[in-house]
């Protein structure tokens, strides 16, 4: 993978992530036994941005349940990560939660009767505990960053706030948003973050049930139908896994029953999502016969 000449671009909106060197390339797997099997740049922390929302949405679901839907749906976008067409038309109800209007809702959602800095512990300490790795932490640089140029996720909140949709303050849930996405986390620890989503919920690196094989279900099928955005049909087509990108250039993908793998590359195709991380998977899981989808 290293020698591959077409790389896509690094994101370069957020200026933080502007600076990441567009040549690193990581990869890690952790079976059902616990097995890791890694490659590349695999133990160097990137900027999970979008992948966070998986694990915010996971806490959101645990403090409110079904309740969630009546502020985010569930239904793919097929419009950019960052877009705003769909949300006057929906009346300020963002298609899904991974979409970035969708995610900011669900942030929201957990800040409601804490304080900011309460609401962003709480989420970092549950990916310390999903991966049992207390070293994970926020790059302060890079929420600075998007906390300065972040107008458009800043529109997206306000237009939001308009139809009622955010309970906070705007500016405290775009805070924790901003700060979610800057968490930094390697191939490693978020292949093992991911683990309870391909074990029925529950987590064999804590021996916890996190979530109920149900609810694990759903955030699988959510990560399938709206992990990519605009590229979630093509993601399906090509890797056919559940998967959620971010424009850091991670995804982690989800190999029910069998494994939870990360990969990160930084330059990202025209939907925001790791141009050889997908080719990577789309070589695993053909190679290890894992798409959900048979052969
Ligand atoms: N923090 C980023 C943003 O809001 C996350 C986007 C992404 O990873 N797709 O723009």
């Amino acid at each position: 993978m290293k020698r591959r000449d077409d790389r896509g671009v690094v994101a370069s909106y957020i200026p933080e992530l502007a600076r990441v060197d567009p040549g690193a390339f990581g990869m890690a797997v952790i079976d059902a036994d616990g097995n890791l099997f890694e490659g590349g740049d695999s133990d160097t922390a990137f900027s999970i941005q979008s992948i966070s929302k998986v694990f915010t949405l996971t806490l959101a679901l645990g403090m409110v349940g079904d309740m969630l839907w009546r502020r985010v749906g569930r239904e793919p976008s097929g419009t950019p990560f960052n877009s705003i067409v769909q949300l006057e038309s929906e009346r300020g109800i963002p298609r899904n939660p991974f979409i970035n209007a969708g995610a900011i809702a669900v942030t929201d959602v957990i800040l409601s009767g804490h304080k900011p800095r309460e609401a962003l512990g709480e989420i970092l300490r549950f990916m310390r505990f999903l991966t049992d790795d207390p070293t994970i932490v926020i790059d302060e640089a890079v929420a600075a960053s998007e906390q300065r140029t972040g107008f458009r996720n800043r529109a997206l909140a306000n237009y939001m706030k308009s139809f009622g949709v955010l309970d906070n303050p705007v500016d405290y849930t775009l805070g924790v948003y901003f700060h979610h996405c800057a968490i930094a986390m390697s191939c490693r620890q978020l292949a093992a973050a991911g683990r309870f989503l391909a074990h029925l919920g529950r987590s064999p690196v804590t021996g916890h049930a996190v979530v109920r094989p149900e609810r694990a279900r759903r955030i699988n099928a959510l990560m399938l139908t709206c992990g990519h955005y605009d590229g979630s049909g093509e993601f399906a087509y090509r890797v056919g896994l559940p998967g959620k990108s971010g424009v850091g250039g991670g995804i982690l993908a989800i190999a029910p029953g069998k494994a939870s793998i990360a990969v990160w590359s930084p330059g990202l195709d025209v939907s925001g999502n790791s141009h050889l991380g997908r080719i990577a998977l789309e070589t695993l899981t053909r190679r290890m016969g894992w798409s959900i989808f048979g052969a």
